[in-house]
């Protein structure tokens, strides 16, 4: 069987600076072959000093997980690249000027372009077959001009390519498409809004399946209450802080991102916790369960707006897919703008993509399961099926 056979298997690697998340699987039955995370990869003692160690450490689990791409093909690597920048709107696949183009952009994203290069440069060097970069971003290079713009003077923008980019947009993409199915709808024939809540958390407005709002921006640190991340506050806080508490930028950039959401205001950044907490009568928790529904409600409220009316939102990734207290939270109070959940519906315990609304809903309620592994697998095939 050669590596171009079309029921062989693509890798997809998620690397960050200390991981390395991998999965085989394939992408035309979304079938799994084997799947793990080697973590703590450069701290001492874990025995993986470097992403090279890290991925003679996946090959090995691989072995041991029986899968043998001698004998299957390997198709193809996918990588996930947090930050694409301006000029990244598309899967790209990798050659050395795109390593370099990627390496630029490690200014906008420091903590999250370095491991991805790591891990790119550790599977070219170990894989023999085409490698395909996929961006984070990728999906909000449709933003219209006035919801990527910052206000701020043009010519700072411009120097610092400071603008509106969104993450998580291979979920949103997999997630605004997987709705089009469900619903049996042509994709182009509604909008809908996206909440991916994980321990990050984003939401997107997307009409006939172009993104044209998201709430992440520059960074992952903008927009809704996230695990550990603050979401919008006032910028000013930053210049409070420096001046007034004589914090470093340092910080309170630690601050912002580490300390601050769910853990900020609970204690706890798990979701779950925090339920408990609050249903404990836990002052805190419920603050913080408070802040983060209201900041989602202003969300859904803003894109509806923005969309000109709203046909369908939809809950996903760990929260949004598990936690039916919430869904029900965050919809009770949007009757008025055609938002209802299903009781029964809504507290089925599946894990299938399903509408949660009642029939006749003005807008339907859906919760879709994300798979961004499938999504990076499935556009990596779709560039070089289209390049070959
Ligand atoms: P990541 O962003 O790291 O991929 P996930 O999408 O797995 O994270 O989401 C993790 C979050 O999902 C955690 O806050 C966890 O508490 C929450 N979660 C998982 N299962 C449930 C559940 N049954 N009810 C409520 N929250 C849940």
């Amino acid at each position: 069987m050669s590596s171009t056979d079309h029921d062989a298997p693509v890798l997809v690697l998620n690397a960050g600076s200390s991981s390395l998340k991998y999965q085989v699987l394939v992408p035309e039955t979304a079938r799994v072959l084997a799947g793990g995370t080697v973590e703590r990869i450069g701290e001492d003692g874990s025995g993986v000093e470097d992403h090279a160690a890290g991925m003679r450490r996946v090959t090995a689990e691989l072995g041991d997980a029986g899968v043998d791409l001698g004998r299957t093909g390997l198709r193809a690597v996918g990588h996930r690249v947090v930050h694409g920048g301006p000029d990244f709107s598309d899967p790209v696949v990798v050659d050395d000027a795109v390593v370099r183009d990627i390496r630029d952009l490690v200014p906008l994203a420091p903590l999250h372009n370095p491991g991805a290069l790591e891990g790119i440069e550790a599977a070219r060097a170990t894989f023999d077959v085409p490698q395909v970069a996929v961006f984070d971003t990728a999906f909000f290079a449709s933003l219209p001009p006035e919801a990527a713009t910052y206000a701020i003077p043009r010519e700072v923008s411009a120097e610092h390519r400071l603008r509106r980019y969104g993450f998580h947009g291979t979920s949103h993409r997999y997630v605004s498409r997987a709705v089009a199915d469900l619903l049996g709808r042509p994709l182009e024939s509604f909008t809908q809004v996206v909440l991916h809540l994980g321990n990050g958390c984003s939401a997107s407005a997307v009409d006939g399946g172009v993104a044209v709002d998201t709430s992440m921006g520059l960074t992952p640190l903008q927009g809704l209450v996230m695990g550990t991340r603050s979401g919008d506050v006032d910028p000013a806080v930053f210049t409070f802080l420096h001046e007034q508490a004589q914090m470093s930028v340092a910080e309170i950039d630690t601050m912002l991102n580490k300390r601050s959401g769910l853990k900020g205001l609970a204690g706890v950044n798990d979701f779950r916790e925090v339920l408990a907490r609050a249903d404990g009568g836990d002052q805190d928790a419920r603050l913080a369960l408070d802040v983060y529904v209201h900041r989602l409600r202003h969300y859904i409220g803003a894109y509806a707006a923005v969309l000109g009316g709203l046909d369908v939102l939809t809950f996903t990734a760990g929260v949004g897919e598990n936690s039916a207290p919430l869904r029900a939270r965050v919809v009770e109070t949007l009757g008025r703008l055609g938002l209802a959940v299903d009781p029964e519906r809504n507290e089925a315990p599946s894990r299938e993509a399903r509408v949660i609304s009642p029939d006749g809903s003005a807008v339907t309620v859906t919760v879709v399961p994300t798979n961004e592994e499938l999504e990076i697998a499935r556009q990596t095939v779709a560039l070089l099926d289209r390049s070959a």
